[in-house]
C-alpha cells in the first residue's frame, strides 16, 4: 500500500483510492475516523464495505460506469456506511487515471451533514406539500361531488315544482268541476224537495179523498142496508101469504127478489167491511190460539155445501201450531177461502186444508187451502186480491160473489202481521196459503185432525 502523505491523510475530508476491480489500494485517516474502520479493515478490501445497500447498486449502476466513460465524476452523493452499521451522507469527487500500471480512481469524500438534514426538511416539505395537494384534491373532488349533487337536487326541485304546478292547475280545475257539479247537485237537490212536497202535498190530498171515500161509502152502505133489509122482510111476509094467496109465478119472482136482495145485502155488507178495513178503522184483538181452534169451528159451517157438491174434505193441522192473531179475522179468512174452493172445485174433486211452520222462520205459520178445482190462468192469478175483480165468466159463478172477499182476507191478513198468497194452475186446481205471525207459546200436543166429508 503507497504510504499516504501526512498531510493528505489528515487533510479535512475523507480519501480513498480504490482499483477497477473495487480493491481499496489506500484510504486516509480522516475517512478512517469518519467511518470507525481501522486501515487494514478497509485497505485491501472491497470498496463496497464503505458503501450502504443503496450506494452499492449505485456504485454498480452509475458511478463506476460513469467514471469509465468520462475519468471523473463530481460531487456525486453516497450513502456511506459506518464500522457500526450507522449511515453517513457524503459528496465525493472522484477521478479515474493510470498509475504505475494500474487503473485507479481516487476519490474525496465531504461529509455533508447538514445537507442531510436540508434533504430531510425538503422530503418532508415535499411529502407535506404532496399531502396539501392531495388533500386540496380530495376537497376539490368532494366539492365537486357536492356540487353535482347540488345540481341534482336543483334539477329534481326544479322538476318537484313542475309538477306542483302541474298538480295545483289540475287540482284548481278538478274544483271548478266540483263546483259545476256541486251546483248540478243543489238545482237538483232543489228540484227534488220541490217534488218532494208537491208528493206530500198530493199525499195529502190523496189521503184526504180516501178518507171521504171510505166515509162515504160507510155511510151509502149504511144507508142502503135499512131499506134492503126492508125489501127482504117485505118479500118474506109476501111468500108467507100474508097479504094473500101467492100464485107459482109470483111466487117464482118472489124468489128472485129475495136471492138478489141477499146478494145485494152481501155485497154491501163486504163494501162496507172493506172500507173499514181502508179506513184504518178496524180493531184487531190480537191474542195467541191453535190454529186448529179456528179449522174445527169452521168445518160444521162448511159441511152441508160440501156434502151438497159432494166434495172430499181433508183437514191436517197440527195442534202445537198456535198463531198470535185476531181469532175472528182468522176465522172469517178461511171461511172465506174455503168457500171459494167449494164455488170453483166441481163435484167430486178434493177441498184440503194443512198448516205448518216454516224451518228456516219459526215466527211464521202457515195455513194453506188447495181444492181441485177450475183454477186461475196464470195471467189473472195477480189480478185475484183486487177489489171487484171476478175470474171466472161463467154467469152462474158470477152470482155467487162480490169479487171482495178475497180483497178483504188480505187486508186482513196484513193488518195482523201477516199475508195471504195464491198460486194456481188452470183447470187443476189452486191453493191460497195464510201466513201469519207464530203464536206466544206452544200448546198441548194431540192427534192431527182428519176430517173427511163426503
Ligand atoms: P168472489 O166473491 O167472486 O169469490 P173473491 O175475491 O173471493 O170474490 O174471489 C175473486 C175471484 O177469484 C173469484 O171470482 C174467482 O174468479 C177467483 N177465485 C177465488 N178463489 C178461487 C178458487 N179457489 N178457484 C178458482 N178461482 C178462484
Amino acid at each position: 500500500m503507497p504510504e499516504l502523505d501526512p498531510l493528505l491523510d489528515t487533510a479535512p475530508c475523507g480519501f480513498v483510492s480504490f482499483a477497477d476491480d473495487g480493491r481499496v489500494v489506500a484510504a486516509n485517516g480522516t475517512l478512517l475516523a469518519m467511518l470507525g474502520f481501522a486501515q487494514e479493515e478497509v485497505v485491501g478490501r472491497s470498496i463496497e464495505t464503505i458503501f450502504t445497500v443503496g450506494a452499492r447498486i449505485f456504485y454498480q449502476t452509475h458511478f463506476f460506469p460513469l467514471l469509465r466513460l468520462h475519468g471523473r465524476a463530481d460531487e456525486i452523493f453516497f450513502l456511506l456506511r459506518t464500522k457500526a452499521g450507522d449511515d453517513v451522507a457524503a459528496i465525493a469527487n472522484a477521478v479515474r487515471r493510470e498509475r504505475d500500471g494500474e487503473w485507479v480512481t481516487d476519490c474525496v469524500m465531504l461529509r455533508v451533514s447538514e445537507r442531510q438534514k436540508f434533504e430531510d426538511a425538503l422530503l418532508r416539505a415535499k411529502k407535506a406539500a404532496e399531502d396539501a395537494r392531495s388533500a386540496a384534491e380530495e376537497n376539490q373532488r368532494q366539492l365537486e361531488d357536492a356540487n353535482a349533487q347540488l345540481q341534482r337536487q336543483a334539477l329534481e326541485l326544479e322538476l318537484s315544482h313542475q309538477q306542483l304546478i302541474e298538480q295545483a292547475e289540475e287540482l284548481e280545475q278538478q274544483g271548478e268541476e266540483l263546483h259545476a257539479l256541486n251546483d248540478e247537485l243543489q238545482a237538483l237537490n232543489d228540484q227534488l224537495t220541490a217534488r218532494g212536497e208537491e208528493l206530500e202535498h198530493q199525499r195529502a190530498v190523496a189521503d184526504d179523498a180516501n178518507r171521504a171515500k171510505s166515509a162515504f161509502l160507510a155511510m151509502m152502505s149504511h144507508e142502503l142496508r135499512t131499506p134492503l133489509n126492508a125489501i127482504g122482510g117485505y118479500v118474506q111476509l109476501l111468500e108467507m101469504g100474508i097479504q094473500g094467496p101467492v100464485t107459482e109465478k109470483q111466487a117464482h119472482a118472489l124468489e128472485r127478489i129475495a136471492r138478489s136482495q141477499r146478494h145485494l145485502l152481501r155485497l154491501i155488507n163486504d163494501v162496507l167491511n172493506l172500507a173499514r178495513i181502508e179506513a184504518g178503522r178496524v180493531d184487531y184483538n190480537l191474542e195467541s190460539f191453535p190454529l186448529r181452534d179456528v179449522a174445527d169451528t169452521i168445518l160444521p159451517m162448511v159441511e152441508p155445501q160440501l156434502v151438497a157438491r159432494m166434495l172430499r174434505y181433508e183437514v191436517s193441522v197440527a195442534t202445537r201450531l198456535s198463531v198470535y192473531a185476531d181469532r175472528e179475522k182468522v176465522q172469517q179468512i178461511l171461511l172465506n177461502l174455503l168457500s171459494n174452493a167449494i164455488k170453483f172445485t166441481p163435484s167430486g174433486g178434493r177441498v184440503t186444508v194443512d198448516a205448518f211452520a216454516d224451518a228456516t222462520r219459526s215466527d211464521c205459520v202457515y195455513l194453506r187451502v188447495r181444492d181441485t178445482g177450475v183454477g186461475i190462468a196464470a195471467d189473472r192469478l195477480g189480478d185475484v186480491f183486487e177489489p171487484f175483480v171476478q175470474v171466472d165468466d161463467s154467469h152462474a159463478r158470477r152470482a155467487e160473489g162480490t169479487g171482495l172477499g178475497l180483497a178483504i182476507s188480505r187486508d186482513l191478513a196484513r193488518g195482523m202481521g201477516g199475508d195471504l198468497r195464491a198460486r194456481s194452475q188452470h183447470g187443476v186446481g189452486s191453493s191460497f196459503t195464510l201466513t201469519l205471525p207464530g203464536g206466544k207459546h206452544v200448546f198441548e200436543p194431540s192427534p192431527v185432525t182428519a176430517g173427511q166429508a163426503t
